[in-house]
Parts: C-alpha cells; structure tokens; sequence
C-alpha cells in the first residue's frame, strides 16, 4: 500500500489527508503541538474564553471548503445569516445600511435604495469590468473609480479578501475571487463563520475522521530536513528521528513558504507578508442584538480600523487586515481606538450600553497571516508538481489562482493529491489552477 507523509497539520496538510486517508496510509508531521497552523482557536486564560487565533469568514461559494467540512462532517458547526445580507456601518459619516444581494446572477440589488449601497453609482460597475479583465500585473487600485461603490463595497473587499492594500494588491487575485463569489450572484455570497471556534469546525473534526481511517497524526514533530537522490525524496529528518522511504512511499510539503524555503531552497515562493490584527473584547454580560445583524452576528467596518466585528456571545472580536501599516502603533492604542469605534457601530444595534473603557481583551497580530497578495509576490508560487517524483506541494501561498485563504488552502492540498497521481477532487493540471 502507498504510504503518504505529509509535513504540516495546517489546512493544507489536513485537506490532502482527509483526501487520501481511504487510498493510501497517512502519516501527518506537525511541528507545533496542535494541527490547524494559521486557522486554529484556543483557550485564553486571562480571558477565560475560547478564542480564534483570528476571525475567518468563508461564503457559500468557497466549495471545496465546504465539501471537506462534509466529509468530516462538521457542516452544522458553522452560523451565519442564510442570505447574503451585509450589515455595514461608516464611520466618518456615522451611516449604517445593510447590503442586500440579490440571490441570482442579475444585480437587481444595485437598483433598489432599500438593498444597495448607499451613494453609488451604476457607471462604478465598471470598476469591476476593469477587474475582470485586469492582466498579470494590473493592481486593484489602478481599476477602481472614486465612488460609494468603491469605498463601501470594493475597497473592503479587496482589502480582505487579499489581505493587502489597494496600490499593491493584484487585481487579477481579487478578479477570481469576484468570479467565484459576487459574479456568482448573492446564493454564493452568504456568509458563514464557525459558531465555537476554528479548531471546533476545521480541525478536531478532521483529526476524528484520520483517526477512523487509521491515519497517524504526529503532533510536536518538526521535519527539519529533507534528503533526496535520483529525482526521488530518499528520507527526511524529523526531531522523532529519520523517515527513509520506500518506493511506494511520497511525500506533501505543506509548511508555509519560509519553511518550504529552508527545506527546499531551490522552490521559488512568496518572501512578503502582510500582518492581521485581531482584538477579542470579554463583556460582562451576553448582549441583546435587534435588527438585522441579530442575524448575521457581524458588521463591516468603514472609514475606521475596525473592519469587521464579529458578536460571539459575550466576545466582540474585531478584525483588522493589511495591518503592516500598523506594525508601529502600540497596543494599547489600538485596542482603544478599536474599542471606541464599536461602541459607535453597535449602538443601538447592542441594546445595553457598552462601557467608556474598553473592557478585558486580548491583541493578537498575526505578522505573517498572508504572502502580500501583489502582482510581484503572485509571480513568484509555485505549482503542487515538482521535479522530483514523489513529491509535492501544498499550502496557500501554492499558485492556486486564490489568495491566502482557506479555500486556497483547501484546494492546494488536493492539487498536491492529485499531482501525486492520486484521486482528488481537484483534476491537476496547470492551465487549471
Ligand atoms: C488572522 C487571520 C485571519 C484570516 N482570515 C481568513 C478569512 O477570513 N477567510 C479565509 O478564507 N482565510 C483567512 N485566513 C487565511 C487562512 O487562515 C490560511 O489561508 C490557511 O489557514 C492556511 O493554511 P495552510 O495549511 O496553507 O498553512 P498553515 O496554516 O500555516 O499550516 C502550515 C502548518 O505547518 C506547520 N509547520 C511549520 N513548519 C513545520 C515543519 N518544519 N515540520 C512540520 N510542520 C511544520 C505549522 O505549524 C502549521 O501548522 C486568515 C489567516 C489569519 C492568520
């Protein structure tokens, strides 16, 4: 039987495993003493409370990510409003709307005052014209018009769905995002996120399901060299002590890209990051939500730092993306400024009052939460194939067409499954991706 060892417990690595646990024998090297790398939840002592390592949010129309909660079965774990609706609120002009796409592929939205956003144009559908026909090197900002439409709509969009600024950001990323989801119609933009926690939705449920297909999962095991020979990966060296592989045995690399780097010098990759800031706020008290974001839990953010809040109980957590230009803002700042423009957004979405002063949180910056999404960094991924036979790519920052993202994650470990001549659910070839 064929036996594949795939280095990182991320959500590339668990993807590919989950793919191949009824093919072949899995064995997961994990560095760190959990799986789930960028995309996992913990608990937080000073808090007292389970929290993210960051707020993620995927749409109906991340498929593989959701055919993979299928297959682990955690579906169930996720909430979200069941229609693409959107509550916003703008913080320079103290306005709140709600963004309500239509369900099909026609923007019917766009005419009603009740569903659009408020002060756009129709001539700004053309900035995402422009997009969709953006080349290799043309930049988000290069095809936005000035507008409501691109202030309140595309520029958020863009800024998370890349996790970078709108001068650098590639539009040609941000154009298959558009095509996959907003081009899709509002049936493929509703928005999810997981009710308890990212490990509870995303990882312990795919532990469950390696377990039962008697997949070994080493947790604590850093693979810090890889030996190859004859176009063919001889063994690899772990802190456990030396793998030596067989012929029917194959290997995914699916660390993140400085790590691939230092394994495999010669793979080219991504070399610039852009940071996320999450802050988790702990109320004394679980508030009452009225209106429409009672439904959705979440609000988006403009004119402000906070881009998302996201209402988990008693824990506002608060998003902030691109956040490099941040690096030098202390926390305590931030965690103030931040907490000050909730307290706008919520009231009186929040029926109780929130207090003046922000209340016991926790600052989380992710420095290396994404490669930068510009046109310079997407150049530079490389594809699951490789030249050595058994062996594979996997990870985000993979040439998956996608940004940094779970989907992207998802998707590269079934390239990196299917490149190794396994069955997947994603065909490999290149003009594909
Ligand atoms: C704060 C934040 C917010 C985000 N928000 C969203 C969102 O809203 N929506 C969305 O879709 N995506 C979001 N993302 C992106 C998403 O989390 C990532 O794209 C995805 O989790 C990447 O998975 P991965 O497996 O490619 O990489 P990783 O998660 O980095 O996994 C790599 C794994 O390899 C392990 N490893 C490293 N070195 C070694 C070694 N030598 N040996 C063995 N193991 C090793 C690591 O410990 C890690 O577990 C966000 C990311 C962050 C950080």
């Amino acid at each position: 039987m064929s036996h594949v060892h795939i280095i990182g417990g991320g959500l590339a690595g668990l993807s590919a495993a989950i793919e191949l646990s009824t093919q072949a024998q899995v064995t997961l090297y994990e560095a760190g003493p959990v799986c789930g790398g960028r995309a996992r939840s913990y608990y937080d002592r000073s808090l007292d409370a389970l929290i993210d390592n960051g707020n993620h949010l995927i749409l109906s129309a991340n498929a593989l990510t959701f055919r993979y909660l299928d297959i682990i079965g955690s579906r169930d774990t996720l909430v979200g409003p069941g229609e693409p609706i959107f509550p916003y609120y703008d913080l320079a002009k103290d306005l709140a709307w709600t963004l309500r796409l239509s369900n099909g592929r026609i923007p019917f939205w766009a005419l009603s005052r009740k569903k659009k956003v408020p002060g756009m144009r129709l001539s700004e559908f053309a900035s995402i014209f422009r997009l969709l026909r953006a080349k290799d090197e043309t930049t988000v900002e290069e095809c936005l018009s000035e507008g409501q439409l691109s202030r309140r709509l595309l520029e958020p969009l863009s800024i998370s769905a890349l996790n970078t600024d709108l001068k650098t950001g590639s539009a040609l990323l941000l154009a298959n995002v558009m095509r996959r989801s907003l081009m899709q119609g509002g049936m493929a933009c509703r928005p999810w996120f997981p009710e308890t926690g990212l490990s509870e939705t995303f990882v312990d449920p795919a532990l469950a399901f390696l377990s039962k297909y008697h997949g070994i999962v080493k947790t604590g095991s850093r693979v810090n060299s890889i030996q190859k020979e004859g176009g063919r990966v001889q063994s690899f060296e772990t802190t456990q002590g030396i793998i030596n592989l067989g012929a029917e045995d194959y290997v995914i690399v699916a660390t993140p890209a400085p790590v691939t780097q230092n394994l495999l010098p010669e793979v080219s990759a991504p070399d610039a990051y852009e940071s996320i800031v999450n802050v988790h706020y702990k109320l004394p008290f679980v508030p009452h939500i009225q209106g429409v974001v009672a439904r959705s839990k979440f609000i988006g953010l403009v004119g402000g730092i906070a881009e998302w809040v996201f209402i988990k109980g008693n824990i506002l957590s608060v998003t902030v993306s691109a956040a490099n230009r941040y690096a030098a803002q202390d926390n305590e700042t931030l965690t103030s400024i931040i907490w000050s423009e909730i307290r706008r957004a919520t009231n009186p979405v929040i029926t109780e009052e929130l207090p003046d002063e922000a209340p016991p949180s926790r600052l989380v910056r992710e420095k290396r939460a994404t490669f930068a999404a510009t046109p310079e960094q997407n150049r530079k991924r490389p594809y699951a194939r490789t030249d050595i036979k058994n062996m594979a790519l996997a990870g985000d920052w993979t040439n998956t067409g996608l940004p940094s993202t779970i989907e992207g994650a998802i998707q590269s470990g079934l390239s990196a499954v299917s490149a190794l001549g396994f069955r997947s659910a994603v065909f490999y070839t290149e003009k594909n991706l």
